[in-house]
């Protein structure tokens, strides 16, 4: 879709801080001062190697975490700092996550049809029996499962199909934000691809955000309106997906564009896998500010780095 810049953003995330005091003297810096928006209607990819902190964001913006720094503005609430009752019911109900391991989340002693309806009990969603069974239909059918499935159990799905409950427990709740923490990387690619076409369609049909937690590119391209680059906890590069696959600033962004393969295998034998490594890049992210570099396109780095770029010297 497309994003329109002048709408105010249902999530707006800025300079948080997400740090764990491990021990008396050690602290884990897991976020560092990292600023985005996510619009209504719109998927954010989250993208970064494994341990960069994009898990952590996205439980810091459920409120699994206190932020340590930093504030999260959801649909006009202040949800860094100690929320109201109703505050804290409406969050509970207009975002929703979706996680990687559906098998791990899902009760297994519980009937399916009750674990997509559990949101509906806890927040009293209906006022009939009728009611609610007839709303875990239809939202099995939003997902491509049948009416029967609600009386079957997690373990006699597939993973394609668990993952399809996973996503029929958030959006039942008619949820505005959906948090979807690398929710495809444990299916198959071919189920991969299925889950992500559902996933834009219900999107079509509900108009509800996402924000795509992934390490994987390729998918992050095909589902994402809008991509922010996350490493070491800092985050180094955001804008839309055209800009950031055509026109990547940051060193590690080109590293991790030029490292997925083409499918076209003329074009595979000529890629060119660039390396990275912060060590030795003479980067330092703690100096960095945020520069606009065209549109909602900002690189992080310091004004040097900037200009360098700008000139064309690197
Ligand atoms: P990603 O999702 O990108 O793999 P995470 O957000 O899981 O990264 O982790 C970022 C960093 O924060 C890692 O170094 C991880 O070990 C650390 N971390 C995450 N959660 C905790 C925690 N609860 N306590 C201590 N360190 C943590």
């Amino acid at each position: 879709m497309m994003v329109n810049e002048t709408k105010t953003p249902l999530l707006s995330v800025k300079g948080l801080k997400q740090y764990f005091k491990v021990s008396s003297n050690y602290t884990v810096h897991a976020v560092e001062g990292v600023s985005f928006d996510i619009y209504p209607g719109e998927t954010y990819g989250l993208v970064g190697e494994s341990g960069s902190g994009k898990s952590t964001i996205g439980r810091s913006i459920i409120r699994l975490y206190d932020p340590t720094d930093g504030t999260i503005l959801f649909n006009g609430m202040d949800i860094s700092k100690k929320m109201s009752r109703t505050d804290t019911q409406a969050l509970r109900t207009q975002m929703q996550m979706i996680f990687q391991d559906p098998m791990a989340s899902l009760n297994p002693r519980k009937k399916v049809g009750d674990i997509i309806g559990e949101g509906l009990d806890i927040h009293h969603m209906y006022h009939t029996h009728e009611e609610r069974e007839q709303k875990i239909k239809s939202i099995l059918a939003k997902v491509g499962l049948a009416p029967e499935h609600a009386s079957r159990y997690p373990h006699q799905f597939s993973g394609g199909q668990r993952q399809r409950v996973g996503i029929a427990r958030a959006l039942i709740m008619n949820p505005k934000l959906i948090i979807a923490d690398e929710c495809i990387s444990a299916l198959d690619v071919s189920i991969q691809a299925q889950v992500v076409n559902l996933m834009k369609d219900i999107q079509q049909e509900t108009g509800t955000a996402y924000l795509f937690i992934a390490h994987d590119l390729s998918m992050v391209k095909y589902i994402s309106d809008r991509i922010g680059v996350l490493h070491l906890g800092h985050l180094l590069e955001t804008g839309t997906t055209e800009e950031i696959f055509e026109n990547p600033v940051h060193p590690y962004t080109r590293s991790l564009l030029s490292a997925i393969p083409a499918p076209n295998p003329i074009v595979e034998k000529k890629r060119i896998a660039l390396s990275y490594d912060y060590k030795t890049s003479g980067i330092d992210y703690n100096k960095g500010t945020d520069h606009l570099v065209s549109g909602s396109h900002y690189v992080k780095c310091t004004d040097e780095e900037f200009d360098k770029w700008r000139n064309q010297e690197c």
